[in-house]
């Protein structure tokens, strides 16, 4: 396979160390509120880039975080930790909160068909292991504490701006003069937070000899040493990662273990709604319920993100929605067609897919070939895997009550008998089948 790695900046040929335990890290929600679609589109991708891999024989160990603990409203080490933020805004724990918002996303994730990772793994899980990281770090001479918290020193790490490509000189200009000012650099971000006097931070740990809680960055890092060890193959994430997240995990995590955190770093680009930022201001963050008001499945949503590419420019439309719900019927009908006409396989089609998903996730041209191509039962249960469209599942063969009405229609146009023909017409309809009589005979299809 082929695919583009950030930290090369290239497209590059894609070769596991251990082909039977790819390991494959996602960074997961903050869970404080509903994710939206936006986000779903990312988690939707990194699915796809596991199905593709497995397409390829690779076997998968792969690992999401939920971050229950230590995102402030602001990447910059400032403002309020999101958690609290819902906890106010909603009257309730913030454990009461991160339950509440990962048991939604997770049923959304499984309403995508998404498949199930080796762990989602809780940053309140690992605190013990985020200790050790910054006591690591410390040893080596990475950090520093002010009153805030302790603080890693990009300064130490020569090689800091080369993953965002960071202009470190103009970012100093660039930065507000009240910056936290006791930081030695702009770049460097907390490790660890204390709890100020009198500030209501409800999760706490006694660490340092204070009360306080991990920095954001660090859960990624203590996760993945953790569960899938110092050098993973495939990290994941959304291109907001690259310039601040991502960078302070490499920072992190290859100062302590003095390894290499991943071969390979993939980002997927941000949706746009009518060609403007998700934001609230614009009363255009929807999630999944509002596309189901709509008449809009999730495997209809899944489409229309497929249909383009993880690293292209992406323009949400109702409009394109329902042109990708067309497809999705279009699709259950084809499969529907393929067992009645006993369609056989189509290897070369195939190939073609595989090919078009070995180019960088290039789901586009591979739906192309799957337009314009006769495929067969067998082929489009595996296409069905390949991008987790529940296709089939969603699509039965039809049940002895409808093919005994289609024989009975049959038999009743053969007779001339067309009162009684459509009668039973209306009852299928009701069943959600529709005949289309075709030049090599009747097929039955699905309405909707
Ligand atoms: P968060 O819960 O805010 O950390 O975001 C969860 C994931 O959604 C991250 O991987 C983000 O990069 C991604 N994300 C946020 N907004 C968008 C968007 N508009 N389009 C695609 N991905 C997004
Ligand atoms: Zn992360």
């Amino acid at each position: 396979m082929k695919l583009y790695n950030q930290l090369t900046k290239k497209i590059e040929n894609f070769e596991p160390k251990n082909p039977n335990e790819v390991k494959v890290y996602t960074c997961g929600p903050t869970v404080y509120s509903y994710p939206h679609i936006g986000n779903y589109a990312a988690y939707i991708y990194w699915d796809f880039l596991t199905r593709a891999l497995e397409f390829n024989g690779y076997k998968i160990k792969r690992v999401i975080n939920l971050t229950d603990v230590g995102h402030l409203v602001s990447d910059a080490d400032e403002g309020e930790d999101k958690l609290e933020k819902g906890a106010k805004r909603e009257h309730k724990t913030v454990w009461e909160i991160a339950d509440f918002y990962i048991k939604d996303f997770l049923e959304n994730y499984h309403a995508l068909n998404l498949l199930e990772p080796h762990k989602f793994a809780r940053a309140t899980g690992y605190i013990k292991e985020e200790e050790e990281l910054v006591d690591a770090l410390t040893e080596k001479g990475c950090t520093y504490e002010i009153p805030d918290g302790v603080y890693y020193d990009t300064s130490k790490f020569p090689t800091y701006a080369d993953f965002a490509r960071l202009d470190l000189e103009n970012l100093k200009a660039g930065a507000r003069v009240d910056f936290s000012s006791d930081k030695r650099n702009v770049s460097d971000f907390a490790v660890w937070k204390f709890v100020k006097p009198g500030e209501d931070h409800t999760m706490q740990w006694q660490y340092l000899d204070k009360p306080g809680y991990p920095g954001w960055h660090l859960e990624c890092s203590a996760i993945i040493h953790k569960e899938l060890g110092e050098t993973i193959d495939i990290h994941t994430g959304g291109v907001d990662h690259i310039p601040i997240h991502h960078t302070n995990e490499i920072a992190q995590s290859e100062a302590a273990y003095g390894k290499k955190l991943s071969y390979f770093w993939m980002h997927c680009d941000f949706i746009t709604i009518d060609g403007q930022k998700i934001s609230k201001s614009l009363g255009n963050v929807y999630d999944l319920k509002d596309l189901a008001e709509r008449g809009f499945s999730p495997m209809d949503y899944k489409i229309w993100v497929l249909q383009g590419h993880y690293r292209g420019d992406r323009n949400f439309t109702f409009a394109d929605l329902a042109a990708a719900k067309t497809r999705h019927l279009n699709w259950r009908n084809r499969i529907a067609a393929s067992y009645q006409k006993r369609i056989s396989d189509n290897k070369e089609a195939m190939d073609k897919i595989t090919a078009a998903v070995s180019d960088d996730l290039n789901s586009a041209a591979a739906f192309a070939i799957i337009d314009n191509s006769k495929l067969s039962t067998s082929d489009w249960a595996r296409i069905d895997q390949l991008f987790g469209l529940n296709l089939i599942n969603d699509s039965p063969d039809i049940n002895d009550e409808v093919k005994q009405l289609i024989s009975d229609r049959e038999e009743a146009r053969k007779n001339k008998d067309y009162a009684k023909s459509d009668e039973i017409r209306d009852k299928l309809v009701k069943l959600n089948i529709t005949i289309k009589d075709t030049p090599d005979g009747s097929i039955w299809q699905y309405l909707n």
